[in-house]
């Protein structure tokens, strides 16, 4: 994986989406003095079945706003777009985009943007906020795409050079997360509420720990996060 870059912005669907692996390669980041920010599309009001989605939504969002600052990210913005409902779109374009130019990094860090998932059908928030994060990048770009965003002060900005996707059921590129794993699994400990509310057959630690050794095994590292990487 290329490191010859200093801002990232990781852009997902709900909180704990980045935890689910790609943490562990942004603690990896900040500690070589990367900048990383992330941007969630929804506070995942609507992650844990018995629990009203008006007390989740705050719940989640000071969760993850700590989840972050475990991996070295101080910033974190939420979109408010709803939860399980996220509609691929010029909306969910144009706000994207918004980040992309206030930020100004060069590489983007998100989920899954297939259809096909490693095992089924990816989540419908994912595709579509994977689809649009591809988008984005282009629309960032383009002075004449979103024409408000430059009239308040947000100049085109042409300087992603890549978008990595985790999760990807085909992935290209892998970051070796050895030193860095621990770090990874703190800040998914952070999303106490919606751990607590899961099915206790569901081990997310386990899952974490496995899937950096699986995809440590594929790229000749003891741990690692792997990603598809799409270049622009
Ligand atoms: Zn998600």
């Amino acid at each position: 994986m290329d490191e010859d870059w200093e801002r990232a912005l990781a852009v997902v669907a709900h909180p704990d989406d980045v935890e689910y692996g790609a943490a562990s390669a942004v603690a990896r980041w900040t500690s070589q003095g990367k900048s990383v920010r992330y941007l969630l599309v929804t506070r995942g009001e609507a992650g844990i079945d018995g629990m009203d989605p008006a007390l989740v939504g705050p719940l989640r969002e000071a969760e993850q706003q700590e989840a972050a600052a475990m991996v070295g990210v101080e910033q974190v913005d939420l979109l408010g777009h709803p939860d399980g409902q996220v509609e691929y779109g010029l909306g969910l374009r144009r706000d994207i985009a918004a980040a992309i130019r206030g930020f100004r990094p060069e590489v983007l860090v998100s989920l899954n943007y297939r259809l096909e998932a490693r095992s089924g059908i990816n989540m419908a928030d994912h595709r579509a906020v994977g689809m649009a994060v591809l988008d984005a990048v282009r629309d960032a770009g383009n002075r004449w795409v979103f024409p408000g965003l430059a009239e308040g002060g947000l100049e085109p900005w042409s300087g992603v050079r890549m978008a990595l996707f985790a999760a990807s059921p085909y992935p290209t590129h892998a970051v070796d997360v050895a030193e860095h794993l621990e770090a990874g699994l703190s800040s998914l400990r952070c999303h106490r509420q919606y751990l607590a509310g899961l099915s206790e057959e569901l081990d997310p630690e386990g899952f974490l720990r496995d899937e950096a050794a699986r995809a440590g095994a594929q790229a000749g590292m003891e741990a690692a996060v792997s990603f598809e990487v799409v270049f622009f």
